[in-house]
């Protein structure tokens, strides 16, 4: 931690402007150095010329904003430089930075994990940033937005100290455990009752969390020729899968996303499945088969032209395709309660099909877009989940010892979600997927 981490806070490459970060103890000789002159004042946007300070040469005059520890993002004294975007500007800022002893190149996320440690943010926070630094569909964003505006921390705060309530009051008692203190011992069991009832709730609330933050796969199968591909194609409006009317054309697994109502959904098209001797068949079809157990919804699609019964599957989307093969009149392809039908070529019944899956995550996803406060990540669930093991036999417990053994698990439990146990073991992980400037 005493070294200073500098990084591009914008995307490298050509720009007008591009912003470099640099943080830590001690930064503040670097910008005088480098400015050649006095530091501007605190949080104020200032324009100076910058030089290398050991070959004194110009590198930009751009603007600069110092920020003492007090108030900057990290809790650490930095500055963020303002200069003019491309790659020479910034290899020379670069250049100059590391002339200075205790510099480097700072790691993913390191600016975060900075400002967790030093108690500006906490970790869920940190994590909805980097949610709405990935967004790229209306959902995610709303989702990360939501998560920043009414943080996960703030219940999190209150059962935290409630937990520790009751584990000093359960501590200061072990010794003098007589009849007295029952009364008061069922007020707290009470209240760790509500306190695991309300995370049971935030647990059933924020189950489809993934529907909206990784998106829902649909994987197309059926046999071969019934026009799979043609409707993935059809679907994503591109031809990325081959479509041929040779039988075993898809040999692979074909993936495509799309945005349907500001949730990611991807598309898989795959292998028919049949019966074959084909070496590469058969390996496509295991694939196939793969990718079905994965899927969130399975399209089976017919060939509605040429089928037999035993094709339709009642745990999957039956899609009735080719139907302009069989149907003349536009009243035939309304959608039919239980399935659908297409046709690939004409485009005819896939907006009902994109409707229908568009009304499934939205009903899925209906809980979570209406709560108050959930999780959005799977650490965090998994934390949630152990919290309320821990507590479910905290309650049950009668050895006050053990019992408040279990509260001080449930608290660490909390405190990990929020970036504040074991600290090294959780970042490191986390911050793995956070852009280099964040
Ligand atoms: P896959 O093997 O299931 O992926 O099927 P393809 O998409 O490769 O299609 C097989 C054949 O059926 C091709 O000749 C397609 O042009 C044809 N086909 C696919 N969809 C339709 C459709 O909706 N109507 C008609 N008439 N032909 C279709």
């Amino acid at each position: 931690m005493n070294e200073i981490i500098f990084a591009p806070a914008t995307a490298v490459g050509l720009a007008a402007i591009s912003i470099i970060r640099v943080s830590g103890k001690g930064c503040k000789k670097i910008l005088r150095d480098m400015i050649n002159g006095n530091i501007p004042k605190e949080r104020v946007i200032s324009l100076r010329s910058f030089y290398n300070p050991k070959k004194m040469t110009l590198i930009d005059k751009c603007i600069v904003c110092w920020v003492p520890k007090n108030s900057s993002f990290t809790g650490e004294d930095s500055f963020e430089i303002h200069c003019h975007g491309g790659t020479a500007v910034m290899n020379s800022f670069f250049d100059a930075l590391l002339t200075f002893k205790n510099v480097r190149l700072a790691e993913q996320g390191e600016f975060s994990k900075r400002s967790i440690i030093n108690g500006k943010m906490n970790l869920i926070d940190a994590e909805a940033v980097n949610d709405l630094i990935n967004a790229e569909t209306e959902q995610q964003m709303f989702l990360a937005l939501k998560q920043i505006n009414k943080s996960l921390a703030i219940p999190i705060k209150k059962w935290r100290k409630l937990l520790i309530k009751s584990m000093s009051h359960i501590e200061a008692n072990i010794d003098f455990s007589d009849e007295e203190d029952v009364a008061e011992k069922n007020i707290y069991n009470k209240y760790l009752l509500k306190l695991e009832k309300e995370m049971q709730q935030m647990l059933i609330n924020s189950r489809e969390y993934k529907y909206i933050k990784e998106g829902i796969s649909i994987v197309l199968t059926g046999k071969p020729n019934a026009g799979k591909s043609s409707l993935f194609n059809s679907i994503i409006k591109s031809n990325k899968s081959i479509v041929t009317d040779v039988p075993g054309t898809t040999r692979d697994v074909i993936e495509s996303k799309i945005n349907i109502n500001g949730y990611p959904v991807t598309f898989v098209d795959t292998a028919g499945i049949d019966k074959t001797n084909n070496k590469i068949e058969k390996e496509g079809i295991k694939r196939a088969k793969e990718q079905i157990k994965k899927a969130n919804i399975v399209l089976n699609i017919i060939d509605s032209s040429n089928y037999s019964d035993v094709e339709i599957n009642q745990k999957h989307w039956n899609v009735f395709n080719k139907v302009d093969k069989i149907y003349k009149n536009k009243e035939d392809f309304i959608k039919p309660k239980t399935f659908f039908r297409v046709s690939a070529k004409s485009g005819k019944g896939i907006e009902n099909l994109i409707k229908a899956i568009s009304e499934h995550i939205t009903s899925r996803t209906e809980n979570i877009r209406n709560a108050n406060y959930f999780y959005s990540s799977f650490r965090q669930r998994k934390e949630l989940e152990d919290t309320s093991e821990y507590l479910k036999h905290a309650i049950i417990e009668k050895d006050d010892e053990i019992k408040a053994e279990y509260l001080r698990l449930a608290n660490k439990s909390l405190g990990r979600m929020l970036g504040q146990a074991d600290i090294e073991e959780v970042l490191g992980e986390i911050f793995s997927s956070f852009c280099i400037g964040k």
